[in-house]
């Protein structure tokens, strides 16, 4: 498990009514909403943002010289500010809007990868990656004669860290490997493996995804060259994330998409393009997302990512010792670095079969591969149940969640 780290004290209680749907019903059954991993609730301060600029702050960005465009442009703008210190990058140049982790990951195997790889260059992944983390370096891969090298996972869930250094050598050109784990829920020692590539001469990429919005990210501490996440994970709205790379690196990259915004002078022999990061932003953006997660960072921050940190820390233990008291459930993924969440298999019982009957009891869980395969092959389960936590959840909802597995269970006993 981490570490608890402040006393901070915060009324969860009333937080958790900032988010109307927790009070809402599921099939009949107050809702218990455990699978924040895919995606989070959202707060009604954000919803009431973006309510307020779709109905009355509406206009393009960066090209109008009436006032609401320019509003629109600095409420726009705010956000690169906001994630800049959210993240404690070194400049609001570094701070590159995306549609999402994927998104950023297939602009950073694209722009980069196709300029950086020839024949015979190894990536190198980790067995626990999202496919958001795999597929990309494939096609990549593929255009260029790179080669994929994995990192083994033991069967704690944690990376084998010797293979990883066995596995970095002079052809190693990336290394991309995800922060923490959606499907096993294990933390990665993200900076070592950030300091170990880079005494190799090696570049980095960070899957964030599930790290940003459980805890404080500081990423020049990391170190890794880019970093990744995605905005509807954080209380934040779908169809938007965030790409961070350093400035050198990003200023050598080519675009990877070509449009309006992204360009300096355009004429039928030749382009030039913008300056980062808007050469990576090509055609109107999606700016009540971005406006939507300005208010969804002062939202977290509102409350503290400390004291965020410290309540899903209790939430997660109590979450463990009460699964790990019902008979047959089985972990995968036990890491002593556990982020808030738990997967789990029984031997005569199918997910889907777990997820649906929940779902009847109005408990919301994800159950299936999660995005990723190939850390369900090395543990020899075609699926897994997985219940994600958020700081807005309670004891009670965990009590719910026990009570509704033991039901489960009676109808295959
Ligand atoms: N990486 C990880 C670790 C994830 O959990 C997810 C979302 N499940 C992604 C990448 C992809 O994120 P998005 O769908 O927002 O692009």
């Amino acid at each position: 498990m981490k570490q608890a780290v402040s006393d901070i004290a915060v009324d969860f209680e009333k937080i958790r009514k900032d988010f109307p749907i927790l009070s809402s019903e599921l099939n009949g059954h107050p809702l218990v909403y455990l699978d924040n991993a895919a995606s989070s609730q959202m707060p009604r301060q954000v919803a009431d943002r973006l309510d307020r600029y779709n109905r009355f702050e509406h206009s393009n960005v960066h090209r109008g010289i009436h006032t609401l465009s320019q509003k629109a442009t600095d409420a726009y703008e705010e956000a690169r500010k906001k994630v800049h210190s959210f993240i404690n990058a070194a400049s609001e140049d570094e701070i590159i809007y995306t549609t999402g982790t994927t998104d950023s990951i297939n602009l950073v195997a694209n722009s980069y990868g196709l300029t950086h790889f020839s024949e015979g260059d190894e990536v190198i992944l980790s067995e626990m990656e999202h496919h958001a983390n795999i597929v990309p370096w494939q096609m990549v891969a593929e255009k260029t004669g790179a080669v994929i090298k994995v990192i083994p996972v033991t069967d704690s869930g944690d990376l084998d860290m010797e293979a990883y250094k066995r596995l970095l050598g002079p052809k190693t050109k990336m290394v991309a490997v995800i922060h923490v784990s959606n499907a096993l829920g294990t933390i990665n020692p993200v900076k070592e493996i950030s300091d170990l590539a880079h005494e190799n001469g090696s570049v980095v990429l960070i899957d964030g995804a599930q790290a940003v919005p459980h805890q404080k990210v500081d990423v020049q501490e990391i170190g890794a060259d880019f970093y990744v996440f995605s905005a509807h994970k954080m209380c934040g709205p779908t169809g938007f994330g965030i790409l961070y790379g350093k400035k050198h690196l990003l200023d050598e990259m080519p675009p990877y998409r070509g449009g309006g915004d992204m360009i300096d002078k355009v004429t039928f022999e030749k382009t030039t393009y913008n300056v980062t990061p808007f050469k990576f932003e090509a055609g109107t953006p999606p700016i009540s997302a971005s406006i939507g997660f300005s208010a969804a960072i002062d939202y977290l921050e509102k409350i503290g990512m400390k004291a965020i940190e410290e309540r899903e820390y209790e939430l997660v233990n109590y979450l463990v010792e009460q699964l790990s008291g019902i008979n047959g459930l089985k972990f995968v993924g036990e890491s002593e670095n556990r982020a808030c969440l738990a997967s789990f298999v029984f031997d005569h019982i199918h997910a889907s079969d777990v997820g649906t009957l929940l779902d009847k009891q109005g408990i919301a869980i994800r159950t299936g591969h999660h995005c990723a395969q190939p850390i369900l092959r090395r543990f020899n389960v075609p699926a897994t149940s997985r219940a994600s936590l958020s700081f807005y959840n309670s004891k009670e909802d965990i009590d719910r969640l026990v009570e509704g597995i033991n039901y489960v269970k009676s109808f295959f006993e």
